[in-house]
């Protein structure tokens, strides 16, 4: 049976001109670029390569950018870095939508004296600019707030808030997991201050990540030991995965256009067809500003499980905005900040695209899906009859 991939918000497949360009670099090239041997200087020239490509993509200088372990580990220096290095700003903003690598982070520093501010959305999972306004103070420390929700897509207006963050005082942290490769973002012309970015999101391996830090920005390090990436991320450097994330940052910069255009029209036909032939659904997120890979679709009365798992028959894998914590099934915390009706966030499917899905993938789709939604429906016990 082959498989239909539709949930690229979880992972993507390693893109093939990244697989070549990290090969050598296990059994030939694997020199350590800290070596003062010609052997290991070779390996620090991928590096300093892999940090122009990374910089190309994001519009900033080489020395702002640092190689993490990945999307939680640069939210986690991000937070804890700017923190540590200004002690006296006890107030962190966040939203009530971010990625659990960032609201656990918050919420543990409640632990430490810190209060935090969680930013509330609409029904569309729009911010409100002026709730932000109204809670920035002289003790702000840090703003962080996602660019695009990896659940249901919504891009918030990051540049605008970025804007109005820094000309209060405050830090501006995003997680940028979600957006990097999907949407065009340009940090020369940008208020950002912090930005965090993952491999495995944009067709380059899992365990690697990025921190974009802006020049003169006050970072404690996180992790401490040597001295690589300039003294802000101790340990000896992930060569294959820094130097696949530069190649995938590469491509990326040459697929935006494509993304924002084949991979939208299919995502489109995708949503616009769900949402035409099964009834008692709806779209979750923002109709206007969202990811162009990301479909969010809530059927009303059925457990997105159960359509996963019937899905699954098909080969076709997405994801379900619930979580099965100890038995019982726990809607998103994102759908539910969202006001979605506990019956809807039960329901709630994601599909999220890349450039590798195809148009006949799409229509199996739209064959397979609409019976199974029937068919569940029948069954349901919520469903009158
Ligand atoms: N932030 C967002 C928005 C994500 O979607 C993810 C991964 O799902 C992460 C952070 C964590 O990234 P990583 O898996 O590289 O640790």
């Amino acid at each position: 049976m082959k498989t239909v991939y539709f949930d690229n918000n979880a992972t993507t497949k390693v893109a093939e001109e990244v697989l070549e360009e990290v090969k050598p670099l296990f059994c030939e090239l694997y020199g350590n670029p800290s070596s003062m041997h010609t052997f290991g200087g070779q390996i620090g020239r991928r590096i300093r390569r892999a940090r122009e490509q990374v910089a190309g993509l994001l519009g900033c200088e080489t020395s702002e950018i640092v190689f993490t372990g990945g999307g939680t580990e640069s939210d986690n220096t991000a937070i804890k870095g700017v923190l540590a290095a200004a002690p006296n700003r006890r107030i962190v903003i966040t939203t009530r939508v971010e990625h659990p690598a960032v609201l656990a982070v918050c919420r543990e520093l409640e632990n430490h004296g810190y209060m935090i501010v969680e930013l509330s959305v609409d029904r569309q999972g729009r911010l409100d600019m002026a709730e932000l306004e109204e809670h920035l103070d002289d003790d702000t420390a840090l703003v962080t707030i996602m660019y695009a929700n990896n659940e249901t897509g919504t891009v918030f207006p990051i540049e605008d808030i970025a804007e109005l963050v820094t000309s209060k005082g405050a830090l501006f942290h995003t997680d940028a997991v979600q957006a990097v490769g999907k949407i065009p973002l340009d940090l020369s012309k940008s208020n950002i201050d912090l930005l965090s970015l993952s491999g495995h999101k944009l067709h380059a391996p899992k365990g690697v990540g990025v921190l974009y830090v802006r020049k003169g920005t006050r970072l404690s390090p996180f992790m401490l030991g040597g001295h690589q990436e300039a003294g802000r991320r101790a340990g000896t450097e992930n060569v294959p995965g820094i130097v696949g994330m530069g190649k995938a940052c590469e491509l990326a910069a040459e697929n935006l256009e494509a993304e924002n255009s084949k991979v939208k029209a299919l995502r489109d036909k995708l949503e616009r067809t769900i949402l035409q032939k099964c009834p008692d659904c709806r779209l979750n997120g923002d109709p206007d500003n969202r990811l162009p890979n990301t479909t969010n679709i809530s059927f009303e009365y059925i457990e997105g499980e159960a359509i996963l798992l019937m899905l699954d028959k098909y080969g076709i894998c997405a994801s379900s905005g619930s979580a099965c914590t100890s038995g019982s099934l726990e809607p998103s915390h994102v759908l539910r900040a969202m006001g979605v009706p506990f019956t809807a966030a039960h329901g709630s499917i994601r599909f999220s695209l890349s450039r590798y899905n195809t148009e006949d993938e799409v229509d199996y789709t739209i064959e397979k899906l609409p019976p199974i939604i029937n068919q569940l429906r029948e069954l349901s016990p919520f469903v009158t009859k």
